[in-house]
């Protein structure tokens, strides 16, 4: 690994500054889970590495009832799995971070760093982007607030420039009665990664008895994470039946764009999109009927 200099700022202030100053030479560090790696593969040669972990605001886990949900891009994975706020009016959230590698790599391992490294199988991606989390982006040029749906653009792609930070992600306080799942297909139950991931975000209307309004997002099954919007309108207003929940997950086989690899074929990867998606809103829907 080549030599470089290690910083460690204790503001976002500090840290956008040394951003700006080494720009292109520099590489933001949180947990070190993807980048140690990266810089041992020689993926990367920085100068200058950034260590944003000792940033307050980059650790923050917050709710508002009216706010949301404010999440530190340096928060840990393991902190967000195991935070009760989080478990109660996210669950999804929690699952997609409970899913991620052991509990040592939890421990280690942040929020930011896996939407950062932006590899299509990130488990935590699928539930934030059918939370509609958006992200807050930081430098000396100042902030910018953008939806985590738009955040990729391809495999290991997102449009941070070589100055900015991601400092910290907002989620929408969940509506009345709403709840979501996130599902992920893998071959062994630990250390694996994605084949598909399906998280989906339901609110129910008065009643329990339609849907009024549903988020479905693939992960896995294309180089960016996939909202999958002609599911959630032939949902929205709906009653679900089989019917219903077999519209939804065909239109979510339609919307992937899987590739084969050594783990799965495309064929049996879109399939997978198909009854995974019908499971992750059918159990959404009975998770919803229950929350506040
Ligand atoms: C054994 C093992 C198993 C794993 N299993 C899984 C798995 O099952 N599912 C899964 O999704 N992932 C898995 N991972 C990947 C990894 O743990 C996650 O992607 C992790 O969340 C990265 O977070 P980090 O804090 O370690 O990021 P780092 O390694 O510190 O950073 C990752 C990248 O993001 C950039 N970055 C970090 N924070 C910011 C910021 N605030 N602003 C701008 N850029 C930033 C860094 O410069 C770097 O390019 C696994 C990794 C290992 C080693």
């Amino acid at each position: 690994m080549k030599d470089f200099t290690y910083l460690a700022p204790s503001t976002v202030a500090e840290a956008l500054g040394l951003l700006a100053e080494h720009q292109g030479k520099a590489k933001v560090l949180a947990g070190g889970t993807d980048l140690m790696l990266q810089l041992q593969d020689g993926l990367f040669t920085p100068d200058f590495v950034i260590d944003v972990r000792r940033i307050p605001e980059l650790n923050t886990l917050e709710f508002d009832a009216q706010a949301g949900l404010t999440l530190g891009a340096a928060t840990a994975l393991r902190r967000i799995e195991t935070s009760q706020v989080v478990l109660d009016k996210y669950p999804h959230l929690a699952t997609g971070a409970r899913e991620i590698g052991s509990i040592q790599i939890r421990n280690l391992g942040s929020v930011g760093g896996n939407i950062c490294t932006a590899t299509p199988s990130a488990d935590i991606i699928p539930s934030l982007v059918s939370l509609e989390a958006v992200a807050r982006i930081a430098s000396v040029r100042g902030e910018r607030a953008v939806p985590l749906e738009s955040f990729f653009t391809g495999v290991r792609k997102t449009v941070l420039g070589p100055d900015e930070l991601l400092v910290d992600l907002k989620i929408p306080a969940p509506a009345p009665r709403t709840s979501g799942v996130y599902i992920k297909l893998y071959t062994r139950p630990a250390m694996d990664l994605a084949m598909v991931g399906v998280a989906a975000t339901i609110t129910l209307g008065p009643g329990d008895s339609v849907i009024r309004r549903a988020t479905v997002c693939l992960g896995a099954v294309a180089p960016t994470p996939i909202r999958v919007r002609e599911a959630e309108q032939l949902l929205e207003g709906q009653a679900v039946t089989d019917a219903l929940l077999a519209q939804a997950g065909q239109a979510a086989a339609r919307a992937a764009r899987p590739i084969s690899d050594v783990r799965a074929s495309a064929e049996y990867r879109r399939e997978q999109c198909d009854l995974m998606t019908r499971r992750a809103i059918r159990q959404a829907v009975e998770r919803a009927k229950n929350a506040a």
